[in-house]
């Protein structure tokens, strides 16, 4: 299990494609200080596809409409795109770029 220490520090989860390129999960801030997770992002390593998740839905009502918080709706939506795309993504994730000497 040694490829766990390669995880960047700000990744909450980790999907392995079918091309060996890793979707990783990790949350977006706020500006704010102390900065607050907003939204979680879901991102292919093997390919440019994304895909981002508010923490934050917004309800209408009749005349009002109002936002709810709900981080852990965000982070399972997340993970489910992130396993779906990672079984279909056969994207061969680009070799580090060496310099030349
Ligand atoms: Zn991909």
């Amino acid at each position: 299990m040694t490829e766990q220490t390669d995880w960047p520090e700000n990744v909450t989860a980790r999907y392995l494609t079918v091309g060996g390129a890793t979707v990783d999960l990790t949350h977006r801030l706020t500006v704010h200080t102390p900065p607050a997770p907003l939204a979680t992002l879901a991102s292919c390593t093997g390919c440019p596809t994304a895909e981002e998740f508010s923490h934050y839905r917004l309800i209408r009502g009749m005349t009002t409409q109002r936002e709810e918080h709900e981080p852990a709706a965000a982070d399972a939506k997340a993970r489910a795109w992130a396993q779906s795309h990672a079984e279909t993504c056969r994207a061969i994730p680009k070799p580090p770029v060496t310099p030349q000497q």
